[in-house]
């Protein structure tokens, strides 16, 4: 396979490499780096692998092959990719099969863990011996911040600056941003997810603060958070693949689309995906494009699927890329959003039926899967992801089932280290000080 290189979403000029893209983050139009080319994958080339680990490894390989990162790609792959990502069965009647992917099963018990750590182990070999510290800043509606400081923490010549809305995000999740210390740094911003968004751009474009410091971002626009997820898309759907025969279709809860968007980069570089459906909160920017066509961004609402809460999901901008057309996107993904009232019914609803307890975002993905029609159900083989662990969102979720949910040990561990967050407001004159 010949090497793949990268351009801005806004541009084809100039082209780079993985290694290049990723330290980067964001393009210097201010678009995002997406592949000018797909590896075109036969299911052979993933015969004999065994591990989550040994697909990452064949599934990135192209993706990177000419950059820096080449040489230590097999070491990368073994230390992002070393918790397990099951494929639980959760439904098997005569005529629908349903199973839960979950990837909750990392560090900070949401699938964010999968490409932050993929992103710091690639980061800190690119940054070499770099004497300035590279500071990443990530704005975070809750779980990102969390995965990103856990994946980043301890790591050389990289710093960390967490961004996230005073009063939006869970106790739970507030412990995961603010319990680190050493090269890891929390702001609790006066504002809302996309106001720590825009401060997270608007340090990047200032010339004074860039002349100081070297910046990037692990945000999920970056590549090097996208490319892992795909791998357990590829591991899960070449899993199913070599079992049934069978593409599996997926429904995946959606608010930023990079998760979503990983899905559909692995079905393009030809891994046996079925369908791919979006399950969104009340953030219904991405149902209603796809309803009339008109992209119409707007300020985000809070809802019970916190971090979910994104108003103008960035990586629209990379699936408009790939597919101009609306119709093209209509054939790729559909969507539908759902509302507070059914993540909290679907949650009570779904611990009477399978003694399950979900999160509320993995809620939006059976709530959506419970609407499917009938034909839609039958015959094929559908596979809900699972998002996050319940116990991340304990004062949610506890009360609609009436009982507690148990803790995972990891969890459990840094809910009980001590914590520290700098209060600022929502604009870049706030953040000077902390930047000298
Ligand atoms: C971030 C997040 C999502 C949404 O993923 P996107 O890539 O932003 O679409 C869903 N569920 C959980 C638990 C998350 O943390």
């Amino acid at each position: 396979m010949t090497n793949i290189s990268y351009c801005s979403t806004r541009g084809h000029n100039e082209q780079v490499d993985a290694a290049i893209a990723i330290a980067r983050g964001l393009a210097p139009d201010g678009g995002l780096y997406v592949p000018l080319t797909f590896p075109e994958f036969a299911h052979s080339d993933f015969a004999g692998c065994e591990t989550i680990a040994d697909t990452a490894f064949a599934l990135v390989r192209p993706f990177v092959e000419g950059s820096v990162l080449t040489e230590d790609l097999r070491a990368i792959c073994n230390e992002a990719f070393n918790f397990p990502i099951p494929l639980v069965p959760l439904i098997d009647a005569d005529a629908s099969r349903l199973s839960m992917l979950e990837l909750f099963h990392g560090p900070t018990a949401a699938f964010k863990d999968v490409g932050a750590r993929f992103l710091a182990a690639c980061m800190e070999r690119i940054e070499g011996e770099s004497n300035q510290p590279l500071k990443i800043l990530v704005a975070t509606s809750g779980d990102t911040g969390g995965a990103v400081a856990a994946a980043f923490h301890g790591r050389r010549r990289v710093e960390v600056d967490v961004f996230y809305p005073a009063g939006q995000v869970s106790a739970r999740q507030e412990q995961q941003l603010t319990c680190w210390g050493d090269n890891v740094r929390a702001f609790r911003v006066s504002g809302r997810f996309d106001d720590c968004q825009r401060l997270v751009k608007e340090v990047f474009q200032d010339n004074d603060l860039n002349e100081r410091h070297r910046f990037s971002s692990a945000n999920s626009i970056n590549l090097g958070r996208l490319l892992p997820q795909m791998v357990y898309y590829a591991h899960t759907a070449m899993t199913a693949w070599n079992a049934t025969g069978e593409a599996p279709d997926f429904i995946i809860p959606t608010g930023n689309l990079g998760n979503a968007l990983a899905c559909v980069w692995a079905r393009r570089a030809g891994l046996p995906i079925g369908e791919i459906v979006l399950a969104t909160n009340a953030n219904r920017t991405i149902p209603d494009y796809l309803d009339d066509g008109a992209w119409r961004p707007r300020d985000s609402i809070s809802t019970l699927a916190s971090a979910m809460d994104v108003g103008n999901p960035s990586n629209m901008e990379r699936l408009r890329g790939l597919y101009p057309d609306l119709d093209e996107i209509r054939d790729q993904v559909s969507a539908h959003a759902v509302t507070d009232a059914q993540i909290a019914q679907q949650i009570k609803k779904d611990f009477k039926r399978f003694g399950q307890i979900w999160c509320p975002h993995t809620a939006t993905a059976m709530f959506v899967y419970d609407q499917l029609p009938a034909t839609r159900l039958t015959q094929r083989y559908w596979i809900a992801v699972a998002t996050a662990h319940p116990a991340k969102f304990d004062t949610i979720v506890e009360p609609l089932i009436g009982q507690s949910v148990p803790v995972p040990t990891a969890l459990e561990r840094l809910l009980h280290l001590p914590s520290q967050a700098h209060d600022v407001a929502a604009q870049l004159a706030a953040l000077r000080p902390y930047y000298t």
